[in-house]
């Protein structure tokens, strides 16, 4: 599951968070931002390193998880 949510209005593709994906599960083409599903493997080190806060922690994914974790 992804946890974590793109607000692509805000980048200026700077291609920080490229660079930092131990998993290069980041492609930015032609001022385009996804991330792999498949690949992320929510370690959270391109939410620590964007400046400007385009990637950040889906609040109601990680309730999700909890709740079928926790049941
Ligand atoms: S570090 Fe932030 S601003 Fe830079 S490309 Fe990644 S998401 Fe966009
Ligand atoms: S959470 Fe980790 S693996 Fe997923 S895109 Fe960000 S840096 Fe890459």
């Amino acid at each position: 599951m992804l946890l974590i949510e793109i607000k692509p209005d805000k980048c200026d593709f700077c291609g920080v968070c490229v660079g930092v994906c131990p998993e290069d599960a980041i492609e930015l083409k032609e001022a385009t931002i996804k991330i792999s599903e498949e690949l992320c493997t929510n370690c959270a080190k391109c939410v620590w390193c964007c400046p400007i806060e385009v990637l950040v922690f889906r609040k109601d994914k990680i309730q999700q998880l909890k709740a079928s974790t926790f049941k």
